[in-house]
Formats: C-alpha cells, structure tokens, sequence
C-alpha cells in the first residue's frame, strides 16, 4: 500500500473543507463510514494513495430521528444501531430487514446502509428496501444540502451521483401513512454471508376495506443498478393483493430484469427468482399492513 493519510472531522463544514481542498488540488479524498467495502477495496483492489475522511465523529452523521413527517438516519450509524431501535423496525421492518441480511454481527457493528448505498454495487440489499420506501439522500457539499431520490443515486455498477466535494450526509424517509407497511427478500445459495442473487422490496399501503391505494416496488442484483419497477406497482394497486394481482406484479419485475449469468445464477434463473421475490415481499408487505 502507498502512503495514505487519515482524518477524522468533527464538523460537517470541517469534512467538506476538506474534500473541497483536495478536490481543487487534483487530489483523492474518499470517504470512510464502516469501512466493510473500503477496506477490503484497499487491500484487494485499488491501493492507489489517498486521504481517507473517517464521517463517525460528525453529529450529524450519528443522529437518527424518528420524527412527526419524516425519519432521518444519519450515514455513520451502524446497521447493528438500527437493527435494535424498535420504532424504525416498526416503520420500517423491511429496511431493518435488509441492514440486518448484511454479512455477519460483526460486519453489521460497522456497516452503514449508506456506505452500502454509496458503494453502489447491483446486489447491495438495503438499495431496494430503501428505494421501496421513498427515501432520500442529503448531500452535503459547500454550498449547502441537496436532496436526490435513492433511485436516482446509484448510477452505475460501484457509481453515484456524488459530485466532486460532496458526501452523503444521511437519509430521509417520509414517514409512512397508516396501514402501510413493508418488507424485503433476497435469495442466496448459502444461508448467509454471501451476496444476493436476486432481492426485491415493496412497500404498499392499504384502505379500511384492504384495496392496495399505493405501492412501490424495486428489485436488485438483476440490473446493474437497482430498478424501481412501476409496472409491478401498477399491478398491486388498486387490488387486495390477491393471487392475481401478486402473479402479475412477479411478471412485472421479472421482465423489467435485466440480469447477468454468472456462478450463482443464470439469466433465465434470476429473472425468475425476481419475480417470486416480488411476490412474497408483497404478500408479507400486506399482511404487516392489514395488522
Ligand atoms: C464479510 C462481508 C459480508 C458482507 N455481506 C453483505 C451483504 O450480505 N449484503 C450487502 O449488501 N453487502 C454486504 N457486504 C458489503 C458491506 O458490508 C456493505 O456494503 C456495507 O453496508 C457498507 O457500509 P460501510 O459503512 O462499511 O461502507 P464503507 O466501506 O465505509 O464505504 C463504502 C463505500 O462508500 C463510500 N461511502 C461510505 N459512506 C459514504 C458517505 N456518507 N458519503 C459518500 N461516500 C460514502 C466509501 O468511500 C466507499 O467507497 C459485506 C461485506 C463483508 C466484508
């Protein structure tokens, strides 16, 4: 490895100063919240030499706030934090069900949902139990916050919409309407500690007589990015969530895939273990609402 160098900022103006600076200089400056995808990068992959920007002791990127309209979840927190905090599980179940899918106690002690947001990769699972809930990115950068839609962060296998001086700051999610509720599902061939071959989230609201009024459904590990998949959301509402309108939601995500073959699947396979995601993400989804 070459030479590195390591800061820790206390402030959220502090950590962009210095990404500002390095930035203007033509130098590298990467974030680091968990480190479970940078450091293995580091070892294995790129040992190019950089300034490493540890976000854990910024305040802004340790707070987690349920609130009255919306929730925030700041990007150093660790899933292990999520994963006991019963008003997020509450919330959101299928989220908590995600970060709790991610490698071991041990990784979770340190991985972020956002450093699996920002390190972009197709199977990284809480992408589209995030994009399933609506939820938000705050960017930070020097002049000022910017907000973008999860589905519009991820830009391409290990890419993001992250400009040159900024970071992500945290997460917001709306906070769901009554009788609304949502899951995950992914498929690997091991029982854990391996990546999905194929995920799905689907968040959907319910009225008094159990018709499905709202949905968003998204799937990962079959596109190089993770898919908000329109076509199956359309196939829920309006609906009790039936056989019928579950099978055609299934349709939809399996269609809208556009996977690769490789050891853990086919194309064929993963299009339609997507589609069989879909379907019983939506039916634990409607039975969590209809509680
Ligand atoms: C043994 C093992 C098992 C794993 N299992 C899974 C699994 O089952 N499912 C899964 O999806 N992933 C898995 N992972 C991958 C990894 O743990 C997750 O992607 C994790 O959520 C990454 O979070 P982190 O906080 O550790 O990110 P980091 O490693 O700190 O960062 C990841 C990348 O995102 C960037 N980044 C991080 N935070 C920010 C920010 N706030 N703003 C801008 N850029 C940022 C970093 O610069 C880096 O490029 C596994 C990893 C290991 C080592």
């Amino acid at each position: 490895m070459g030479a590195f160098a390591y800061v820790a900022p206390t402030t959220v103006a502090e950590a962009l100063g210095v990404l500002e600076e390095h930035a203007s200089q033509g130098k590298r400056a990467q974030i680091l919240a968990g480190g479970t995808d940078l450091l293995v990068q580091l070892q294995s992959v790129d040992r190019t030499p950089r300034t490493i920007v540890d976000i854990k002791k910024l305040e802004e990127a340790n707070r987690v706030e349920v609130g009255a309209d919306e929730t925030f979840v700041g990007a150093a927190v660790a899933s292990a934090v999520l994963n006991e905090n019963e008003e997020l599980k509450q919330r959101f179940p299928g989220l908590i069900e995600a970060a709790d899918l991610i490698g071991s106690t041990q990784i979770q002690g340190r991985a972020t949902i956002a450093g699996n947001l920002c390190n972009a990769s197709p199977a990284g699972d809480t992408i589209p139990a995030l994009i399933a809930i609506g939820a938000v990115c705050v960017i930070a950068s020097e002049s000022g916050n910017r907000e973008l839609a999860v589905e519009d962060f991820v830009t391409g296998v290990g890419t993001n919409a992250l400009q040159d001086g900024e970071f992500l700051v945290g997460l917001k999610i709306p906070n769901p309407p009554a009788r609304t509720a949502d899951a995950y599902l992914r498929f690997i061939p091991r029982t854990e500690m391996d990546i999905a071959v194929a995920g799905a989230g689907v968040a959907l609201t319910l009225d008094d007589a159990g018709t499905c009024t709202a949905a968003r459904v998204s799937i990962g590990a079959v596109a190089p990015t993770a898919l908000l998949v329109t076509a199956a959301a359309d196939a829920l509402v309006g609906t009790s969530v039936d056989d019928d309108a579950l099978a055609a939601a299934a349709a939809a995500c399996s269609a809208a895939a556009s996977p690769i073959t490789d050891k853990r699947g086919t194309v064929e396979y993963r299009r339609k273990v997507v589609g069989v995601l879909c379907k019983r993400a939506a039916a634990i989804a409607r039975d969590r609402a209809q509680a």
